[in-house]
């Protein structure tokens, strides 16, 4: 094969990125995707495309989206996203963990980069659907995620695919980098298996962009922890790990949270890996509204402790750790208007009952003794005084129940009653290697190594314990640009 500037690993969000990148500073650069085309995409493929981006009002978001529309000019309230949001955000839910240096790249690089990603090509959306609620006739944004990919994650990837196909970016469908090429000069390209056959492709310099480690039930258990191995994966099948195995054999230095991951509640009934033709529909994220119960019928997380955008990611842990790793999200009829699509699709388990002791009946695996016990505390501990408001933090609670409810709290009384029943849905791993602000990958003593960068979620440091929503791509987007572009420079220099 023909050695190339820049090899990139993996073809979702962080390694188009870096693929582009890396062209438009005149490096010729090829693609290598372990899955088949039909597959290809990683992780980004499965999303909705949403992307956490500082803004400071409509005038920002209408750069982002030219095409907004008068009338959802005039009857939206986009709110604003600033810098000092997302370092609260990032500070505040990574426990002030997060590398500040790379918290700092990602905030001040989001919006430049999504403009650049425009100007290649991708196309983006307000997210109407799931982060506005429509008040006295306006639209309002909360939780700080206002602009999608257009087409969601599929589109964000077709996108993609045609803009690296116009600029002269070939893309290797089912070849799967086993190993770094490398000796104490560095790194000189990858091993590839392809269609059952080993091969070498030599390359300047190689970008590694392959995710994290969630689809290796192996790895899994090692490093987040018994259980682990029992957690649905949400995405790609094809993140086994690879990129960071690879990186380690080379001398790469481990980074970052490598007991930790993003992991939300996700159909009990789901597949095993994420199933492109219904994306990200088997989450079910509605729980802020409702009452999460255990088989013991108690509940266990204060459902309603913030926005969804920033509890969603450590809850997936939360329900893996109950008797069974299942849960039931509750809700009555008060809040069903609420619902995001993915509580309406057909591949759903769901049970509906027109009185309490009915749906006791019903939820499988649960005591409903126990259930129907709580329940009568719970609703005995809402405060009724405080209007219900879903696009503040409302500050309607409940008191002396345990664990408490801070916002969003209603008397499950009003029937039809629903509920869903949810596990733990893994996102993707938080553990990974380290990277200098150029985006090159550091070895054991802390060096760059020449030649080896690395982009997205194998890349550690920037995510602890849990996660602002839309950060995933984000940081995908920004740092794959910087690795891309530090790679060509690095390699037409030389
Ligand atoms: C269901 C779901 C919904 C999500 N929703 C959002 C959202 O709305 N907003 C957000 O910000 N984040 C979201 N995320 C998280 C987001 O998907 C990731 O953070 C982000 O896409 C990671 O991008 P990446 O490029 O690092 O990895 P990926 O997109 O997973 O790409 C990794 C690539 O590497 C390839 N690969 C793996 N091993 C090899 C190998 N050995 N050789 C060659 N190629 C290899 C894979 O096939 C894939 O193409 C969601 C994730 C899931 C699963």
């Amino acid at each position: 094969m023909s050695e190339h500037d820049v090899i990139v690993v993996g073809a979702g969000n962080a390694a188009f990125s870096a693929a582009m990148a890396a062209r438009e500073k005149g490096a010729s650069v090829v693609m290598l995707e372990r899955a088949p085309e039909e597959e290809a995409g990683g992780n980004s493929r499965f999303t909705a495309g949403a992307f956490r981006v500082v803004y400071n009002g409509l005038d920002d978001v209408a750069e982002l989206v030219p095409d907004l529309t008068e009338e959802e000019r005039a009857t939206t309230d986009f709110g604003s996203y600033t810098s000092d949001d997302y370092f609260d955000s990032i500070g505040t839910l990574t426990e002030y963990r997060a590398d500040p240096d790379m918290a700092e790249t990602l905030v001040h690089q989001s919006f430049p980069t999504m403009k650049w990603m425009r100007d290649k090509g991708v196309r983006f959306a307000p997210m109407y659907g799931r982060q506005a609620f429509k008040i006295d006739g306006r639209f309002k944004f909360w939780g700080g995620l206002t602009v999608e990919a257009w087409g969601g994650g599929p589109g964000l990837i077709e996108n993609w695919t045609k803009a690296a196909a116009r600029d002269g970016i070939e893309i290797l469908y089912g070849t799967r980098a086993t190993a770094l090429l490398h000796d104490d000069d560095g790194i000189h390209g990858v091993r590839v298996k392809r269609d059952g056959k080993t091969q070498e492709m030599r390359g300047k310099a190689v970008v590694l962009a392959a995710g994290g480690f969630e689809a290796n039930a192996e790895w899994r258990t090692r490093y987040l922890g018994p259980g682990w191995d029992l957690a649905k994966v949400r995405g790609s099948r094809f993140n086994t790990g690879d990129g960071i195995a690879m990186a380690l054999e080379a001398g790469a230095m481990p980074w970052g949270n490598w007991s930790g991951c993003h992991a939300v509640a996700w159909d009990r009934n789901a597949p095993p890996f994420g199933d492109l033709a219904v994306g990200d529909n088997f989450q079910k994220h509605c729980y802020p509204f409702g009452i999460m119960v255990n088989a013991k019928g108690e509940r266990f997380v204060d459902e309603g402790a913030d926005f969804r955008n920033y509890t969603y990611a450590k809850y997936g842990r939360m329900i893996l750790e109950q008797p069974g790793q299942f849960c039931w999200q509750v809700f009555d009829d008060k809040v069903t208007r609420l619902f995001r699509d993915e509580y309406r699709i057909r591949e759903v388990t769901k049970v509906q009952a027109e009185t309490l002791e009915e749906l006791a009946e019903k939820l499988d695996d649960v005591d409903g003794q126990a259930f129907l016990r709580m329940v009568r505390e719970y609703n005995d501990a809402v405060d009724t005084e405080t209007t219900f408001n879903p696009a503040i933090k409302d500050g309607r609670g409940t008191s002396g129940v345990q664990p408490p409810k801070t916002n969003w709290a209603n008397k499950l009384d009003t029937p039809p009653y629903q509920a869903f029943a949810v596990t733990c849905g893994l996102t993707f791993t938080f553990g990974g290697v380290r990277i200098t602000s150029e985006g090159q990958v550091l070895d054991g003593e802390e060096r760059p190594m020449p030649g080896l960068y690395a982009a997205g979620e194998l890349v550690g440091g920037l995510f602890y314990f849990n996660y602002p929503g839309g950060t995933g791509l984000m940081s995908g987007a920004v740092f794959g640009r910087i690795a891309g572009s530090s790679a060509a420079t690095a390699v037409t220099n030389a």
